[in-house]
């Protein structure tokens, strides 16, 4: 890209961009204090697809006007409703339709997923993460650990970054695997490191866990959406996500699993059982023995929250329509020119800890500069209708999304934030 720091220069991207329109298709946050709104949240709540809206009235519409006859009569029969997303979940993950189910939230879905996936024995019983796991993955398997009669004070093992440093680089984990390894029953990683943005080399990491001989699961609330995604090829054992953040589903919509074809064979992989994982055809015979569904449908406990999925489907139909690879193209776009104008603009007052050749839509930004006080800087960002966030100690999260941010907004926020650098 031949970079020029005007607002022209950005309108001229925006007017050359196949995927402008999509832009439309989203309801944005209003105008405040005379300043219109710069989004660059989507990786904390994806904004709200306008068909969203009329999906969920429709899904009300069918309860009003059928009842219980809408489990087979609505217009999106609501008795194998998580079907409609299959097919998009499936794209987006680069998995098989058999691979793959929307259901519950993420946290919710991660323990389910240890319960068959964390098999400790008295060889292997170990879990590692990475030591700035989100809370909730870190809640998550310390009472795992605990359940199985463990101690977290010597059963996790964390794969930190180098002082000085936000990268976690594989050749660190490689080091702690070859002392450690044979005692690790499982590996639990994300795709997209939240707090730094940081794009993992997932398949790196799934090809280490195999040669390590542990169980591998992969936490996808940043990936999905954010990039493309190869699940069935690099063959972790599981997978989770959410899909409110960069999946647009709306505030605690449905998330989903991710597990291997090697393990939907095996039936004597321990699970949580619930009746929604009962094959269908004889389920409402309310038989005492369980006959599971096929693939990873077996994985489920309940009917599914109809109105929480109903924006998941409009999302997915955008993302189709959009191309996954596509959106890729013009985040890394939007990402450079952003982390291209910052470099320009503000040399040393500003800078991204970011990895820049592995970033997805998200730039982790530190104001560096000693006058600056950098929870004022968000601050007043805020106070001009910038919408990113703040992340304790010091990092301000912005995440250009390609299906409704324009160039134009990374030029205005840009120019908000020498605003608020200056105040
Ligand atoms: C967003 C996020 C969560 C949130 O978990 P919920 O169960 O959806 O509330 C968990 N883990 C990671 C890594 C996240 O980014």
């Amino acid at each position: 890209m031949d970079f020029d720091a005007s607002r022209q220069f950005a309108l001229a991207l925006d007017a050359e961009d196949p995927l402008r329109g999509f832009r439309d298709e989203f309801n944005f946050p209003e105008p405040r204090n005379g300043n219109s709104c710069i989004y660059l949240c989507g990786n904390s709540l994806g904004l709200q697809p306008r068909q969203a809206v009329q999906l969920v009235d429709e899904e009300l519409e069918d309860w009003g006007k059928l009842g219980v006859l809408g489990h087979l009569q609505a217009r999106r029969p609501w008795l194998p409703y998580h079907r409609q997303a299959t097919k998009g979940i499936a794209e987006l993950t680069g998995a098989g339709p058999h691979e793959v189910v929307s259901m519950n939230t993420l946290t919710v879905n991660l323990h389910l997923m240890m319960t068959s996936f964390y098999r400790p024995t008295r060889e292997r019983r170990k879990i590692l993460i990475e030591s700035t796991a989100f809370p909730s993955d870190r809640f998550a398997v310390m009472s795992q650990l605990q359940l199985h009669g463990g101690d977290p004070g010597t059963d996790l093992i964390e794969w930190s970054p180098r002082k000085g440093e936000a990268e976690l680089r594989a050749s660190d984990l490689a080091k702690i695997l070859a002392d450690h390894g044979h005692s690790i029953a499982l590996m639990l990683l994300p795709g997209v490191q939240y707090y730094s943005g940081q794009v993992l080399d997932m398949p790196e990491l799934c090809r280490l866990a195999r040669d390590t001989g542990c169980h591998i699961g992969l936490d996808l609330a940043h990936a999905i959406g954010n990039v493309p995604l190869e699940l069935h090829d690099w063959a972790p054992d599981f997978a989770v996500w959410c899909s409110y953040k960069y999946l647009n589903a709306g505030p605690g919509a449905i998330g989903g699993v991710f597990v291997h074809e090697r393990h939907l064979r095996e039936t004597s992989a321990p699970r949580l059982l619930g009746w929604w994982g009962h094959e269908e055809k004889s389920r409402f015979e309310m038989a005492a023995t369980f006959t599971p569904a096929r693939g990873v449908e077996q994985w489920q406990l309940s009917n599914p929250p109809i109105l929480s999925f109903a924006p998941l489907l409009a999302s997915l139909q955008i993302f189709h329509r959009a191309g996954m690879h596509r959106l890729r193209r013009k985040s890394a776009d939007l990402t450079a020119y952003l982390a291209e104008l910052l470099q320009h603009r503000y040399p040393r007052r500003v800078v991204s800890i970011t990895p820049e050749n592995a970033r997805g839509c998200q730039l982790s930004l530190q104001v560096v500069d000693a006058s600056c006080d950098a929870r004022r800087v968000f601050d007043s960002l805020e106070l001009q209708n910038v919408i990113a966030d703040w992340r304790e100690p010091d990092v301000i999260r912005v995440a250009p999304v390609p299906l409704y941010n324009r160039f134009e907004d990374v030029h205005d926020f840009v120019e908000r934030l020498g605003i608020a650098l200056d105040a």
